[in-house]
């Protein structure tokens, strides 16, 4: 089945349509390039036009459409995604959704909304008319929609006390739509949201979803340096932990990081100290500060609501989770991370961090899981190319240290290293063409792959003919 471009763009030429060859581009790119092996291989994609739809009566006529002329629809929110989630591998038509961007209605602790509404405006409404706020959002809060999030993220701040986004609780309800000759509309809750929720749209496009709130509050961001590792991580591994103390945020950056990356930082830390980035709720200082005094040097540097820094620093969360390395990038190109999977184990945290101590910087974010905590390690990494990553990621794997690895553009590669059964039974279903932002499915092309065979998997992007 050859895709039909031409006829699904005159039929749908009374949408809104950018066929202008730079926005065409720029739609067509997320952040990709952040990593360099994405950046190689997935520069050259494109879109063969971009569609703004502004209700589900017309995605449901662009996926009709698309369907019938056999054309791959990639949807995108706000091209945040740093796995090339949003990249058309595939060209055919990308789907841009921030013209979706009402609250539909708000609740004593929920919320529903379309899912093109960029997470820090509508937590801007939320906060105004009802005191509440989402649980969580990515680092990339001014930018990255509702959507993108549930469909490409999996937590950030607000994890240290909610957990990760898939978590039972964290997503109430999202309706979503298939790509069939005649498109049904589906409603997910309870076990049925994880078909659906990090599929990176490949296998129905979310047009409604139901959050869970929480009171909002000014939260109180600080900096707090420590003179080693193993207190700074050790602290916000306690402050996470303590079920009394609310807070958003406890980041671990190990020293270098503040003094050579954060440049409004910079003047008031040395090369040797660690700094934890954390948000706390101004109830609960009192007994943050009353832990902290049991920390021996621990010492507070900022606090957003008694600003005695000459310089504004921005939000200490555009500190953490992936703006650590956006940072980190500004001052050094030959630099990139990796994700790991270091549960609550400190120990094999401070093995890596000997281990490593010549290959990469320690950034940690502390989440709740379950009834206990868990760490994520966001390490800065100097890899002179492609295997040497591949080496790095390795010998982490072989420490049972468990890689998600962000130089992969498959949902399997960069996630669990398994198929999602539920994931691909329900592409079956609601994609029987396989038009849905095609070749992000290992388990959709290749139903026998074998994960242990894994890095050798780069199986796309021909480039496009002249
Ligand atoms: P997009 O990039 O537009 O899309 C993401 C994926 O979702 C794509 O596969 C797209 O096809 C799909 N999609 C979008 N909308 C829909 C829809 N309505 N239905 C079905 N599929 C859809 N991620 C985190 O989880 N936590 C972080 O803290 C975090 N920090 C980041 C910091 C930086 C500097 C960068 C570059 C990235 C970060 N990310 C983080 C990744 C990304 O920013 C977030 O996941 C963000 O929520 C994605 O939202 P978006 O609107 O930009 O999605």
């Amino acid at each position: 089945m050859k895709p039909n471009v031409a006829a699904a763009k005159a039929e749908l030429s009374h949408l809104e349509i950018d066929e202008n060859p730079a926005t065409v581009r720029n739609k067509s790119r997320d952040f990709f390039w952040y990593s360099p092996v994405l950046k190689a291989e997935m520069d050259h994609l494109e879109a063969d036009f971009v569609v703004n739809p502004k209700s589900e009566a017309e995605v449901i006529e662009v996926l009709k459409t698309c369907y019938k002329h056999d054309v791959p629809v990639t949807c995108r929110g706000g091209g945040t995604g740093n796995y090339g989630q949003a990249i058309p591998l595939a060209g055919g038509c990308v789907m841009h959704l921030t013209g979706m961007n009402k609250i539909k209605e708000i609740g004593a602790g929920y919320v529903v909304a379309e899912p093109g509404i960029i997470i820090k405006e509508m937590d801007a409404e939320l906060k105004e008319k009802s005191g509440q706020e989402l649980r969580m959002f990515p680092s990339t809060y001014s930018q990255a929609s509702l959507g993108g999030f549930i469909a490409g993220g999996s937590g950030g701040i607000g994890s240290a006390n909610w957990g990760a986004l898939r978590d039972l609780g964290n997503i109430d309800r999202l309706r979503v739509i298939t790509m069939e000759a005649e498109p049904r509309a589906l409603e997910f809750t309870g076990e049925e949201l994880h078909r659906v929720s990090h599929a990176y749209g490949t296998n129905g496009i979310i047009t409604e979803i139901e959050m869970p709130l929480a009171p909002a509050y000014e939260w109180v961001e600080m900096f707090v340096r420590f003179d080693t590792f193993r207190k700074a991580t050790e602290f916000a591994g306690q402050l996470t932990a303590e079920p009394g103390i609310l807070i958003k945020l406890a980041s671990v950056y190990a020293a270098p990081i503040a003094h050579k990356y954060f440049q409004r930082v910079k003047k008031y830390v040395t090369d040797q100290d660690h700094l934890c980035g954390v948000m706390v709720a101004p109830q609960s200082m009192a007994a943050f500060q009353t832990l902290l005094n049991r920390y021996e040097g621990g010492e507070v540097i900022y606090r957003s609501d008694n600003l005695e820094w000459d310089r504004h620093p921005g939000p200490v969360y555009e500190y953490g989770w992936n703006h650590t390395t956006l940072r980190a990038l500004k001052f050094q190109k030959d630099l990139t991370y990796l994700q790991v999977r270091y549960g609550d184990d400190i120990e094999k945290i401070m093995t890596a961090y000997e281990t490593f101590k010549d290959d990469l910087y320690m950034h940690l974010e502390v989440m709740r899981e379950g009834a206990g905590i868990s760490f994520a390690g966001l390490p800065i990494v100097f890899p002179k190319d492609k295997s040497e990553l591949d080496d790095l990621v390795a010998k982490h794997e072989v420490m049972d240290c468990m890689i998600f690895n962000p130089h992969r553009y498959t949902l399997e590669e960069g996630g669990r290293q398994s198929t999602d059964k539920r994931q691909l039974d329900f592409k079956r279903e609601a994609d029987p063409k396989g038009l849905l932002n095609p070749g992000k499915m290992i388990s959709w092309d290749e139903p026998d792959f074998d994960y242990a065979d894994m890095y050798s998997y780069v199986k796309i992007l021909p480039k496009p003919a002249p």
